[in-house]
């Protein structure tokens, strides 16, 4: 039996200016190291055929399926605010598209299959550890119920990729609703080729707004729908702590799903100036600044539907500017509506804003864990006993002064302190990737070929919002000696 992949490709079919076609390029030893099962099944693949010698090959690029058209994307992109004007997939070849068992078109695309024509001075290939760590994190927030990217597996590839030293070399293959960019956008619209930016938006639309299609004004309400879906999605990661770490229009997805996990990080210790990747020296991807960047990300695709507006330029620069105005109520909406679960509050009253607002500044005060301080509320607000929440905080009064006034607002609701745990606990996770976690599999990985830790941070962050008695640890913050200060692109 051979592996059967039902593709049937939309992209490769759009003009050449589009993608380069290239293949994979064979490696020497592929091996399987982790095949999501159910996202297999999912897709409509054979998970035992994938596991099989031919499947790593296919997995790995060795070997392409029959059906695949393989091509590589073109995009450019503003990197740290400097426009780059071609970019494109250096290291990723898009094998195909299958519609999955919900009647999804998801992309399957190798990452770090070899060299392509937008490889600039890059090899094509990706290290070992970049690659689990983005297996590990794009299934967690998978979990977590945020929109992203997933990974189906991860192969060695039995070559060495050089890197400030020689690595073991992997392969991740990512799936998406698709790959396309704000950057995609952008290549057509700084070679001005309207045709093009109108071809990319049909697709776009058919293909992640199909509501939109056959409306008045589709490529409008197209900006509407992206700055929707896009403050909606930072909104998400703020309240569960992520940190993407490269917020470049080239990372920034159409679909709103999360993409491109690099130097990302999930933070332990609240600190809204929180920064990890060591490349971003000016704190311009800091936490708390996501919203603000993802809003800028937008108004660089909205320059680029400009075109598409209309005849009357200053016409269509006043209505990009009204959508975009849009971003930061959706996000507040989203961000404080996100917030009041968090709490536990069931309504919305006058005051509530400010009484959390208190919350997050106590917590930024006193190094409070995120993830903790508001799993333990939730504890707190099942058993009034429970005093778990303070002790996240350097100073243990802040936070009782707070649970006193937050209390008053809670005896205000009808729900049962059991009701309302429940609640809590089902947006507030136990388990995230912690940085020093993660961290720990990839050296076991890299070093001894030791795969078990990965496999059981996979196992326990794929049920983040359930307690696991024996996974309890997995829990804890960082001692201060495994604190990780600093997470890399390691591209
Ligand atoms: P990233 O930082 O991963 O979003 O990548 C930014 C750009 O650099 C994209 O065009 C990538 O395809 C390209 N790139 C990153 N790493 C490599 C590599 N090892 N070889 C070739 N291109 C790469
Ligand atoms: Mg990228």
């Amino acid at each position: 039996m051979t592996v059967h992949f039902p593709f049937q490709n939309s992209y490769s079919a759009l003009p050449d200016s589009f993608f380069a076609r290239v293949a994979p390029t064979p490696v020497a030893a592929p091996r399987l190291i982790k095949l999501n099962r159910p996202l297999a099944v999912q897709l409509g693949l054979d998970p035992d055929l994938l596991e099989t010698p031919e499947g790593a090959e296919i997995l790995a690029g060795k070997t392409v399926p029959d059906g695949a058209d393989p091509i590589a994307m073109a995009y450019a992109g503003h990197q740290f605010g400097q426009f780059v004007p071609q970019l494109g997939d250096g290291r990723a070849i898009l094998l195909g598209e299958v519609i999955d068992r919900d009647g999804v078109r998801r992309d399957i695309q190798l990452k770090g299959s070899g060299p392509t024509p937008f490889s600039r001075r890059g090899d094509g290939r990706a290290a070992l550890g970049p690659v689990l760590r983005e297996y590990i994190v794009s299934e967690a927030m998978y979990a977590l119920g945020i929109p992203t990217t997933r990974s189906l597996a991860a192969v060695v590839t039995g070559e060495h990729v050089i890197r400030e030293t020689a690595l073991p070399g992997a392969v991740l293959t990512r799936v998406a609703s698709s790959h396309i960019r704000v950057g995609t956008f952008q290549f057509f619209a700084v070679r001005r080729d309207t045709d093009a930016i109108r071809r990319l938006a049909d697709h776009v639309i058919a293909r992640h707004y199909p509501e939109l299609s056959g409306t008045e004004r589709p490529y409008h309400a197209l900006l509407a729908g992206v700055v929707a879906r896009q403050a909606e999605l930072v909104a998400r990661w703020l309240l569960v702590g992520f940190i993407h770490g490269v917020m470049n229009t080239d990372n920034s997805s159409i679909s709103g799903e999360t993409i491109d996990y690099g130097p990302c990080a999930f933070m332990d210790a609240y600190n809204p100036a929180q920064v990890f990747s060591s490349i971003d020296e000016m704190g311009r991807y800091a936490y708390a600044n996501q919203p603000r960047i993802a809003l800028w990300n937008l108004t660089r695709l909205a320059e680029c539907l400009l075109p598409l507006f209309g005849e009357e330029q200053d016409k269509a620069v006043e209505q990009a500017q009204e959508l975009l105005g849009v971003f930061p109520e959706t996000f507040s909406k989203a961000y404080q509506a996100g917030l009041r679960k968090k709490v536990g509050l069931f309504t919305e009253r006058d005051g509530d804003e400010a009484l959390i607002q208190d919350l997050l500044d106590a917590m930024a005060k006193n190094q409070a864990d995120f993830t903790l301080t508001f799993r333990r509320l939730g504890d707190a607000a099942g058993d009034p006993a429970a005093d778990d929440a303070r002790a996240e905080f350097m100073d243990p009064a802040a936070f009782d002064e707070w649970a006193r006034r937050w209390r008053g607002r809670l005896a205000a609701e009808p729900q049962s302190a059991a009701e309302r745990q429940t609640a809590m606990n089902a947006v507030n996770p136990i388990f995230i990737p912690r940085n020093h976690r993660v961290e720990a599999v990839i050296q076991a990985a890299v070093n001894d070929d030791n795969y078990a830790p990965f496999e059981e941070l996979v196992t326990v962050l794929a049920k983040p919002f359930e307690d696991q008695p024996d996974y309890a640890a997995y829990a804890d913050p960082p001692l201060p000696d495994q604190r990780v200060l600093q997470t890399f692109c390691g591209t």
